[in-house]
């Protein structure tokens, strides 16, 4: 399909559940002396990867979903049990969102890595041996393979080893309007995508630099899972002066409050 505008179309694949102190740092919820018992909340986690077809003809994937065989690839490190996945519609899995599109992994030209987490990298292995460019960045590749053994934390060696990854090292506009934002601090290396659209205006697709509205605030609320809290607090700050200047909208990274007030799937676009 040709476009004469750059078209994104947001992707839901699969939801996670957790308990929200994994994401969120909440001081309202923290126990006091006399505050009596506070409610742990169970919560939903969905995944999106975005498609993007530019008028050049390029295609791009940004992220690439969480993986059918969680329990068994997760278990190793308990993540089957702290971050299980379930009740995943069939038309939700990427290779099923990939179907949908009516295009195999080597049509994409393109697939940039917001970070290699499980649940963003889940089915990177699809394009193994590809011709698609796959973009993460230098931190984070450098971090992803700082370890020995098969984990370190979220970062799964096997889930993006063999791949042969181009990394970006600044702020890089990957196509004309679609530029890729260093935003450490979540990871080594954790990137944001800002689309420049003609009828929606600028879109932050934030990743985890922002799992959720709370986590943007202000003021901005950090995950448990932090590698670098003052670098992720400029990140935030970061996303929020780009969007800020351009009137943009900030998607967050695992927001299902959010995702049900978005387009999503194939053939609701956003142009
Ligand atoms: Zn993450």
């Amino acid at each position: 399909m040709t476009t004469d505008k750059i078209r994104v179309t947001i992707l839901p694949t699969g939801t996670v559940h957790a308990d929200l102190q994994w994401l969120l740092v909440d001081p309202a919820r923290m126990l006091t002396p006399n505050g009596g018992p506070r409610e742990r909340d169970w919560v939903d986690v969905p995944t999106h990867v975005v498609y993007i077809e530019h008028p050049n003809g390029q295609r791009m994937l940004w992220d690439a979903g969480v993986p059918r065989d969680w329990e068994t690839r997760w278990a190793p490190m308990g993540f089957d049990e702290t971050f299980p996945i379930d009740g995943v519609p069939e038309e939700d899995w990427l290779d099923s969102r990939l179907r949908q599109l009516e295009i195999g992994p080597d049509d994409v030209d393109m697939l940039v890595l917001s970070h290699l987490h499980i649940d963003h990298v889940g089915n990177a292995q699809l394009w193994a041996g590809t011709s698609t460019t796959i973009i993460v960045d230098e931190a984070e590749k450098a971090g992803a393979f700082s370890f020995d053994g098969a984990n370190l934390g979220a970062h799964l060696r096997s889930d993006y080893d063999g791949l042969d990854l181009t990394t970006i090292a600044a702020d890089t506009e990957l196509m004309p309007g679609v530029t890729a934002l260093r935003t450490p601090g979540h990871t080594w290396g954790t990137l944001s995508l800002q689309v420049d659209l003609v009828d929606s205006g600028t879109m932050i697709f934030a990743s985890d630099a922002l799992y959720r509205s709370e986590s943007y605030g202000p003021p901005a609320l950090p995950a448990a899972i932090v590698h670098d809290t003052v670098a992720w607090f400029a990140s935030v700050e970061k996303i929020r002066g780009i969007a800020e200047r351009t009137d943009g909208k900030v998607i967050f990274g695992h927001d299902a409050d959010q995702l049900r007030t978005l387009r999503t799937g194939v053939g609701n676009s956003y142009t």
